[in-house]
Order: structure tokens, then C-alpha cells, then sequence
């Protein structure tokens, strides 16, 4: 008799990729919190934390050693770091070239760059999971860090290392996304409570 179609892997390929559109759907969720959550520090730091005005002329964090950053850049540098999970271990390790320091007034997305791990280099694309999932992991403005850095590590699996799950696996990894997401505060989104739906569905499926 012949073996029978290899139908289990094909339903452990199916259940991967139920995950990874989990995965779209959590980071088109939380699209508008990430951006409202940084949009109130960087114009806080703006307007009440940072005591320095002005302009840096000289890209600092490009060219220069931090001791010899100036003041501007120098305060904007530890007020940011202050909301980094590891500013203690980190500071000492960031790659400071593929930041502008300049910018940090002007741009949030310069801002958001302290927040990528070390060995990221180059443009942030700021619809790109992982680094989303790394800015959100190692900021101290999000909640339940615990639960992204889950989170992160099941995107890191299903993108790189896995490419079939049992059903408990995918249970597990769908049902860490959607426990995420149903969070009272979370849920003053529109897009998180429709990300939180879809995301159930795949639940299920
Ligand atoms: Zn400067």
C-alpha cells in the first residue's frame, strides 16, 4: 500500500504561517499605540524635560566620541536613555554612528533608534516587526515587556528557525499574540480590537 500523502507536515506549514499572519496583524494593530506612545514622549522631552535649546551643527553621535558630544546632545542622550530597559549595560555598547543626534528634536524616528539592538545598522523602516518588536522590548513607555519579548522571540522562531508547528506550539505562540492584545488599555484602538478579532480567528483555525 502507498503512504498516504504527506497531509500532517503540509497542516504543521499551515500552522507556521497561521502564526506569522498572527504576527502581521499584531504589528498592524499596534501601529497607532507605538506611534501615539512615542509621539507624547519625544514631545514631552521637546517641550518640558530637555532644558537645552538649540541646534547641533556638528552630528555629534556621527563624529564624535560621547565625552565630547555637546551639552544639546549630550542631555537629549540621557534623557532618552532613560527609558531603556538596559541603560545601565547599554550605554557603553550602542552603536552611536547609526544614530543623528542632530535630529533627535526633529525627527522621533532618530529617537527611536537607542531602542534597536546594537548591532542594528542602517535606516529604520518604521513598519518592519522586528525592529518594532525590539524598540517596544527594550523601551520602558511599553507595558508588559515580558510578554513582547515573548512575542519577539516566537517572531524570531517562525521567521528563521521554524518552518512547521505541532498544535500545541502554534496554540501557544497564537495564544501569547492575542493575549497581548486583549488588554483594556489596548483596546482603546480600534485597529488593536480588530487585529485582536482576526487574530482569535486564526486561534481557531
Ligand atoms: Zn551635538
Amino acid at each position: 500500500m502507498a503512504t498516504p500523502p504527506s497531509i500532517f507536515s503540509n497542516e504543521e506549514e499551515i500552522r507556521c504561517q497561521d502564526v506569522r499572519w498572527s504576527l502581521d496583524v499584531f504589528n498592524i494593530g499596534i501601529k497607532d499605540y507605538f506611534e501615539d506612545i512615542f509621539r507624547l514622549f519625544h514631545t514631552n522631552l521637546k517641550q518640558n524635560v530637555v532644558q537645552i535649546h538649540g541646534y547641533c551643527s556638528q552630528k555629534c553621535s556621527r563624529k564624535l566620541p560621547v565625552e565630547k558630544w555637546c551639552s544639546l546632545c549630550n542631555e537629549w542622550r540621557v534623557k532618552i536613555l532613560a527609558k531603556h530597559r538596559f541603560r545601565n549595560t547599554i550605554k557603553d555598547i550602542l552603536y552611536w554612528k547609526n544614530v543623528d543626534s542632530s535630529k533627535w528634536q526633529s525627527d522621533v524616528r532618530e529617537v527611536q533608534k537607542i531602542f534597536l539592538p546594537n548591532w542594528y545598522k542602517g535606516k529604520l523602516d518604521a513598519n518592519d516587526l522586528s525592529s518594532r518588536l525590539n524598540i517596544m522590548t527594550n523601551c520602558t513607555l511599553f507595558d508588559n515587556q515580558q510578554q513582547l519579548t515573548d512575542i519577539r522571540d516566537i517572531r524570531n522562531k517562525v521567521f528563521h528557525n521554524k518552518t512547521s508547528l505541532t498544535v500545541k506550539e502554534k496554540k501557544d505562540y497564537v495564544g501569547t499574540i492575542s493575549s497581548y492584545l486583549d488588554n483594556d488599555f489596548l483596546k482603546r484602538y480600534q485597529s488593536v480590537v480588530k487585529a485582536t478579532e482576526h487574530v482569535k480567528l486564526l486561534e481557531k483555525c
